[in-house]
């Protein structure tokens, strides 16, 4: 099969389109024909190996296909059945072997392109404001990158829970994308000093959480934007991964928490994938929620995708078309 694997890490060129062995599902597996798959910045990190993985290895941790087969065991799922999934690797190619309690059936109506789009990201928003901390009306969180794909779906999900939303941008063009999500203000953080500008939007409170998606430029401004007893939820590397530190730090900036979550912690079962996924598909489905598929590419293509994400040119979601 056709498929994009790495032999080495490095930067986007390291890609390799070409064939690869049609992986055979096991017991409690399906072998999905992927029909697209979603492009997340943690592909890049294992591409440069800041997460590790396994050599070779086929890129891609979401996908959206058709079930070809399935394995022993495997009674919840048929072939021909219309499945989703996230935080499983090996999406970007023309088959994929998923253990099936990962598996989500996508409701009729719904492409896989936008089940592709929606499966991780959605499912981290979920979780963010759902679980790791449960905004509230009265709640103020500042949202990083708020442009970008887990960070539109961030600001919509923050505001369906009631809070208030100050979001970052890195340019300005981006600021009204973040506004149409609902973020009820922006700060341009490679203009602006964001905490300094969060203090004074607060009337110098702080926030009572950051999501924090871009860790090493933001760790230090981000921990000065937070209320007392405020929560830094920092769950990505965009700019690289946040420093070391000392608890007593969280003590001289007013009694912090700090937390680094992974979406594989927060869908660590079939029952809370269900129910994670099924809130985003649904929501997707109403129109409660609005998925920004801003760039689609062929697989071949893959390494173009890298690219613009990594350089900052993209808002909401790239997807692979295979
Ligand atoms: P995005 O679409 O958000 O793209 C990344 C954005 O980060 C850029 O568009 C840019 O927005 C911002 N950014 C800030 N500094 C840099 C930099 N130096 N280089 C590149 N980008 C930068 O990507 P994703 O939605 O796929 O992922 C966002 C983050 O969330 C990643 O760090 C990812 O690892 C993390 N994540 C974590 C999960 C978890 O469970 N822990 C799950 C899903 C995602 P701007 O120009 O506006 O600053």
């Amino acid at each position: 099969m056709k498929a994009v694997y790495i032999e080495q890490h490095g930067a986007a060129d390291v890609l390799i389109f070409g064939e690869r062995p049609t992986p055979e599902p096991g017991p409690g597996e399906a072998l999905v024909r992927v029909a697209a798959s979603g492009v997340n910045f943690i592909d890049t990190y294992h591409r440069i190996g800041l997460y590790k993985v396994a050599l070779p290895f086929t890129l891609g941790v979401e996908g959206a296909g058709t079930v070809a087969s399935v394995g022993a065991g495997v009674k919840t799922l048929a072939p021909g059945d219309r499945v989703a999934w996230a935080m499983e690797p090996g999406s970007y190619a023309e088959h994929a072997k998923v253990p099936a309690w990962r598996l989500v059936k996508i409701p009729d109506g719904l492409s896989f392109e936008t089940a592709a789009a929606a499966m991780l990201q959605g499912m981290t928003a979920h979780y963010l404001t759902h679980s790791t901390f449960p905004l509230a009306p009265g709640h103020t969180a500042l949202i990083h990158a708020a442009a970008g794909g887990t960070g539109l779906l961030l600001v919509q999900m923050a505001k369906m829970r009631g809070a208030r939303v100050i979001g970052t941008v890195g340019a300005a063009a981006k600021a009204k994308l973040a506004r149409e999500a609902g973020a009820d203000d922006i700060i341009i953080y490679t203009e602006q000093d964001f905490a300094a500008e969060t203090r004074r939007l607060t009337a110098n409170t702080g926030v009572d959480v950051v999501y924090d998606s871009v860790g090493k430029s933001t760790w230090e401004g981000s921990l000065n934007s937070l209320k007392p007893r405020g929560y830094l939820v920092t769950f990505g590397n965009a700019s690289g991964p946040a420093p070391e530190f000392s608890p007593l730090l969280l003590t001289q900036k007013g009694s912090l928490f700090v937390t680094r979550p992974s979406l594989a912690h927060y869908a660590a079962t079939a029952e809370e994938i269900a129910s994670r996924a099924g809130d985003v598909l649904d929501w997707v489905q109403t129109g409660q929620l609005k998925l920004r598929i801003d760039r689609t590419y062929p697989l071949a293509e893959a390494a173009q995708s890298h690219r613009d994400l990594e350089s900052r040119a993209t808002t909401g979601k790239l997807v692979l078309h295979i």
